[in-house]
């Protein structure tokens, strides 16, 4: 199987997932999105009404800023592959409780182990800290003072990654003037 089979086949099993109480209100599981033989994944927070609607993720207004940017470093959502560390909405875009985040981890890191990517973005602080507890990463600084950053760990069981520390876009849609912040921190992926 190659790996976009492997994601489908993943893909289908949380279709059905009951394990919290998100799937009552849930239209769609939103998944993920793009290509799985990318070495760059995305990592999101969780879906939206529009993603709910649409099980796509970021394809509401701050998906319009993601595309933006993706752009401004030559990139298009088919030369990548994003997810969010929730897979359902959780109800009126509450902050999931840690138990459902628990719930919801398999399928993040089967993504990341089908994926093997070489670089994890990183969108927003739930993303980022999400990453680093799966990476064993001890940094304790916050999403404002490790935005733009470049994480590397090695010799684990995902191999050697490289984690970038990014503003949620929807940082850009309350706040339009901070774009340009965004897209210089989004250039870092082009360098490396
Ligand atoms: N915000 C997220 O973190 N993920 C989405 O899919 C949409 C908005």
């Amino acid at each position: 199987m190659d790996k976009k089979e492997k994601i489908e086949e993943v893909k289908l099993k949380a279709a059905g997932c009951k394990k919290c109480n998100f799937w009552k209100d849930r239209t769609n599981v939103v998944f993920g999105a793009g290509n799985p033989e990318s070495r760059i994944l995305f990592v999101g927070e969780a879906p939206g009404y529009n993603e709910d609607k649409r099980g796509i993720p970021f394809c509401g207004k701050a998906g319009d800023v993601l595309d933006r940017l993706l752009v401004s470093v030559n990139l298009g959502r088919n030369d990548i592959y994003i997810t969010n560390v929730i897979k359902c909405r959780p109800p009126n875009n509450r902050d999931p409780l840690d138990e459902e985040i628990d719930n919801c981890s398999e399928y993040l890191e089967k993504q990341i182990d089908i994926m093997k990517p070489e670089v994890i973005c990183c969108l927003g602080r739930h993303a980022l800290k999400n990453i680093f507890t799966k990476f064993s990463i001890q940094e304790t600084g916050t999403i404002s003072s490790l935005h733009g950053k470049v994480f590397e760990k090695s010799e684990d069981i995902f191999n050697r990654v490289k984690i970038v520390a990014l503003y949620h876009p929807a940082v850009a849609v309350y706040n339009p003037g901070q774009f340009s912040l965004l897209q210089k921190d989004f250039s870092i992926i082009k360098e490396i």
